[in-house]
């Protein structure tokens, strides 16, 4: 495989962040699911949680920028006890706010609320539904998934959630079962929008459709089945140079629960932290614009999931 470093090279490409549109924010790896595809490697075990200094230092650090969204993600971070306070603070500051919800956790125990509390805040939410099967939802991330996504779906729809217009935004995330790549998106789209509008009377505003990422917990289990080598040439050899533009990191920055600050989630995850001339890893609580603005991205092998075929990011295809 030819590293994801020389197709930079052969592509003239300059690979820095351009702006900074998008803070994302991961508050913690706790999870009620334990999906097989995560790279966050969250479950029910995970204690790691962001403190309040850091949630405070975040909205600081909007308060001092023009950065307009708030991308709040986890493990599942609706758990997190400063959840609502973040929301309602970064509302408050005028910013656009969207949460990566596993569907799932609307019913757990004291989350009740959920529902008519994004609705209030009008927070836009990405959920994760990775088919319209029963039998491959519940295979990727547990038995009995599928039904209370569908029901959790039905509820935001009763909240408003998913008409048309852009308030009330519901989106919806597919990643492949596989190790394949994505289907070309509106394609896809349609049929979700068939199947679930027919079958559960679900609407919804788009569907994102992204590639697994093999790093991680994902990596394992490809590893595990002999398949993480062909899963890693395939994504290689189908580079798509047009992509490069519109990769996530370029006008997005990933908080970690430590408040350490990273070009994006996966990076994160590899631990490739963002660090200061002397070393020392940036954290949020000291952060300025200029530092992480024009920047050269910490770019490896894994990045060949985002930029393999119609590309992938957490906006889902990017081409
Ligand atoms: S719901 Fe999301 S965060 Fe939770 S285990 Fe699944 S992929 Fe990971
Ligand atoms: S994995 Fe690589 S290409 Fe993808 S967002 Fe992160 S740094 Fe950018």
């Amino acid at each position: 495989m030819q590293p994801f470093a020389e197709k930079l090279r052969l592509a003239g490409e300059d690979f820095k962040r351009r702006a900074l549109d998008v803070l994302q924010v991961n508050l913690g790896r706790y999870c009620n699911l334990a999906c097989i595809h995560c790279h966050v490697e969250s479950g029910p075990t995970r204690k790691e949680m962001m403190s309040r200094e850091n949630v405070d230092a975040v909205l600081r650090f909007l308060a001092r920028t023009d950065i307009p969204t708030l991308d709040i993600t986890g493990g599942a971070p609706e758990f997190h006890r400063d959840f609502s306070y973040l929301v309602a603070s970064a509302r408050q500051l005028g910013r656009r706010v969207m949460d990566r919800c596993n569907l799932t956790v609307i019913f757990e125990p004291g989350m009740e609320y959920l529902p008519e509390f994004f609705r209030k805040q009008q927070v836009e939410l990405v959920c994760s539904l990775p088919c319209y099967s029963e039998e491959n939802v519940d295979k990727q991330r547990g038995r009995g998934t599928f039904e209370s996504s569908i029901r959790a779906l039905q509820l935001l729809n009763e909240q408003g959630y998913g008409k048309t217009g852009d308030t009330l935004v519901l989106n919806l995330v597919y990643n492949p079962v596989g190790p394949h790549l994505p289907p070309p998106q509106e394609k896809l789209e349609a049929e979700y929008r068939r199947i679930l509008g027919q079958q559960f009377g679900i609407v919804f505003n788009r569907l994102f459709c992204l590639s697994n990422m093999p790093i991680t917990r994902y990596a394992t289990h490809l590893k595990l089945r002999g398949e993480y080598d062909d899963y890693r040439e395939l994504l290689a050899a189908h580079f798509n140079a047009g992509t490069l533009d519109q990769v996530m990191c370029r006008n997005l920055i990933s908080i970690g629960w430590d408040g350490s600050v990273y070009d994006c989630d996966f990076n994160q995850m590899l631990d490739l932290p963002l660090s200061d001339g002397a070393g020392e890893r940036l954290t949020i609580a000291a952060l300025s614009l200029e530092s992480v603005v024009k920047r050269p991205i910490i770019a490896g092998d894994h990045c060949y999931a985002c930029t393999a075929g119609s590309g992938s990011s957490c906006g889902g295809a990017l081409v």
